[in-house]
């Protein structure tokens, strides 16, 4: 059972329609409000003493905007940002000649931060802290140790789940921020923003019927917005309307709340096999096929943000609203096996 792809938060990064529609100062950031209140105030006092900025971790679902931040973060403080994927990073080697080559200023974002070596996450814990590195040169007796100095840096980390990160990590960061899904509201403003961007006429109504199928994720709301530009060019007068979006939406078996078979496949196999739980997301995952971290983290969050799921100590349970969704009465399922 695999993810509708346009409902699939975890996307290319090289995909240049999506670079486009990248914001890239803080001001055309939609939404998280919160957030953007304690990065405008942590930017101001940076900029004001000339100093760097503390490294800031986010996380939050796949699609978010972390990267996004990252890269908003990096422009207003006029610096430059290098991107790496943590697994890309094998050898302490790799993590040295990135944080050598680092100039005054710059930002290094780390995407799934969590995904680090316990060798590389270690040396990453001087670097943040003082500044340098501890270099070993040589092997056996004849080694020696060389301290580094590295130039000021802001390390932003990304991670889907911040309780996959070790302790003494976390506490490196010197902001934690985590992301919220974002409201229809605001959905329906990127809709109309990236519609601007990408120059297609695009009806308010239409992209209120996007916004509600994006999963409450900015990512999601663009691919659907490209799928309907299509879809409109092909089968209407090329403006996204209310209509239009609706078919195209059916079209591509996205239903009314954003969520598509592997979800649906997800709520019958704990409503109906499990009798509405709790049951734990191991058993779920053997049950429809799938790993149990990406169920932790593509679908579940977007379930119980809409109010089907509950995560408790004794483990998954299935909520009343979850039933009404599937058509089915809560009760003992004739389906236990
Ligand atoms: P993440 O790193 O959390 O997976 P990204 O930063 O890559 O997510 O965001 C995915 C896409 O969603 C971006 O290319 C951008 O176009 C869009 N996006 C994310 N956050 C916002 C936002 N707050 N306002 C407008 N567009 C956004």
């Amino acid at each position: 059972m695999h993810r509708h792809p346009d409902l699939d938060p975890t996307a290319p990064f090289d995909d240049p329609v999506e670079y486009s529609l990248r914001p890239q100062r803080l001001q055309e950031y939609i939404g998280q409000d919160k957030v953007k209140v304690r990065i405008e105030i942590a930017l101001r006092a940076a900029q004001q003493r000339g100093e760097v900025l503390d490294h800031v971790l986010f996380f939050g679902p796949p699609g978010l905007g972390k990267t996004t931040l990252a890269h908003v973060l990096a422009n207003e403080m006029g610096a430059s940002c290098k991107v790496i994927q943590a697994p890309a990073l094998e050898k302490k080697g790799d993590l040295a000649a990135i944080l050598t080559n680092l100039e005054a200023g710059e930002f290094l974002f780390i995407d799934e931060i969590h995904r680090l070596s316990a060798p590389i996450e270690e040396m990453l814990y001087s670097a943040m802290e003082d500044r340098k590195l501890d270099i070993l040169i040589g092997q056996g007796p004849s080694a020696q140790t060389l301290k580094v100095d590295l130039r000021p840096f802001t390390l932003v980390g990304a991670t889907t789940r911040a309780g996959l990160l070790s302790k003494p990590l976390h506490d490196r960061f010197g902001m934690v921020h985590r992301l919220e899904f974002y409201t229809r509201r605001d959905l329906a403003i990127i809709a109309e923003r990236s519609a601007h961007v990408l120059a297609v006429p695009l009806a308010p109504e239409g992209a209120e019927a996007i916004a509600r199928r994006s999963r409450g994720t900015p990512r999601i709301c663009n691919r659907l917005l490209r799928r309907c530009r299509d879809f409109a060019q092909v089968k209407g007068d090329g403006t996204i309307s209310a209509e239009s979006a609706e078919a195209c939406l059916q079209l591509h078996e996205v239903d009314d709340l954003g969520l598509d078979a592997l979800d649906r496949a997800y709520l019958l196999a704990l409503c109906q096999k499990h009798r509405g739980g709790p049951v734990g997301v191991r058993t779920l995952a053997a049950a429809l096929g799938e790993d149990d971290g990406s169920l932790e983290d593509l679908v579940e969050p977007y379930l119980m943000q809409v109010g089907f799921l509950d995560r408790t100590p004794q483990g998954r349970r299935a909520t009343d609203q979850a039933y009404a969704y599937l058509g089915l009465t809560p009760g003992p399922g004739p389906l236990f096996a």
